[in-house]
């Protein structure tokens, strides 16, 4: 059995549009809801799992990243009482500390895995990193967490190649932006087509720029696609194209939006979907887990699964009768989604001999 590193933000109840009076699905809610659940069903104890102290991140390591215009824009305005940002995002008086502090926990994950503490590991933090840029923040992320993380390995622990793989329901268009020259980061992004959905980028065409063109995969998913999609394309294209790069580590951005319950997207995945990506990945590689998106009630369930896939130990059981009726609303998808991954498979074949 794997041992694992878990890390979460201790203080990210501060991050919390309450404090401001504004709605936003990005609430405390989301990580005291996975937190309890793993508490109560004594997740970390039976997955062989080391809780590791997060630690906040330094100025330094964040504009390994980030420019030092936009990190001082998000000091004074987190410092000066916070407010909508726009972008769906929002910053509170205590946010720059929980910003901080969630970045810190990844980079611990990080340190956990390369120094051989543990096997893999899971970095439960809020608020989520994968839209945000290295001058902007996005969709409720400020600063990149995962970004952060790849940087700091290449950097301080001499990882020459990292591959991020998004498995969040929205595109990871502010990870992709940020290494879109760089050929020492593979990113590739499974999520829900973009054409009408947030962030309204991540398609198919979009392959990185010189001297890094094919480093980028995009892979639009027809909406209701999943467990099969997702492991057709894993199978066909992502797993292959990740053998060929052959990463020093894994970033896995996770977020459980791309779940069959989530409200605000329109993909299929369950817990057997969940378990089956985690575990095809770290069968092969390290792999740091990070915390993305996702807002619905069995949020903690799947870190539950993502944790028994890290440590391959396998207890929790899919309902059978919800997978077949998926099934049949997942048909109506297959054509295109076999469309979409052709279309993929014949740019890339110019990149990458798969
Ligand atoms: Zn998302």
């Amino acid at each position: 059995m794997s041992t694992i590193g878990v890390v979460y933000n201790i203080n990210h109840e501060l991050h919390d549009y309450m404090l401001k009076g504004f709605p936003s699905p990005e609430s405390p809610e989301r990580l005291q809801r996975i937190l309890h659940h793993l508490w109560n069903n004594k997740v970390l104890e039976n997955n062989n799992c080391t809780l590791l102290l997060p630690v906040a991140a330094s100025i330094e390591d964040i504009l390994r990243v980030h420019t030092m215009d936009y990190f001082s824009f998000v000091k004074f305005r987190s410092s000066s009482g916070g407010g909508w940002l726009g972008n769906d995002t929002y910053l509170c008086e205590g946010s720059l500390d929980v910003l901080l502090q969630a970045v810190g926990s990844v980079l611990e994950a990080g340190k956990a895995v390369v120094t051989g503490q543990c096997d893999h590991a899971f970095a439960l933090i809020r608020p989520p990193g994968h839209h945000a840029y290295a001058d902007k923040h996005s969709g409720f992320c400020v600063f990149n967490n995962s970004a952060i993380l790849a940087r700091y390995l290449q950097t301080i622990y001499s990882c020459p190649k990292i591959a991020i793989i998004n498995i969040d329901a929205h595109a990871s268009d502010g990870t992709q932006n940020i290494f879109s020259a760089d050929t020492s980061v593979l990113c590739i992004s499974v999520h829900q087509d973009p054409s009408n959905f947030y962030p309204f980028k991540g398609f198919i065409r979009e392959m990185g720029c010189m001297p890094a063109i094919g480093y980028t995969l995009n892979m639009e998913m027809p909406q209701e696609a999943g467990n099969s999609e997702y492991f057709i394309f894993f199978e066909e294209i992502g797993l292959k194209v990740l053998e060929k790069f052959s990463p020093d580590i894994v970033i896995l951005e996770c977020g459980f939006d791309s779940y069959y319950k989530e409200k605000l997207t329109r993909l299929n995945l369950t817990v057997n979907g969940y378990y089956n990506i985690v575990s095809s990945i770290c069968r092969r590689w390290h792999t740091i887990v990070v915390l993305e998106g996702g807002y619905h009630e069995d949020v903690g369930l799947l870190a539950d699964v993502v944790l028994q896939a890290l440590a391959d130990k396998r207890y929790t059981i899919d309902d059978v009768d919800q997978v077949n009726l998926l099934a049949a609303r997942q048909s109506s998808c297959r054509l295109l989604f076999e469309n979409k991954l052709n279309k993929l498979k014949n740019l890339i074949c110019f990149y990458w001999d798969i």
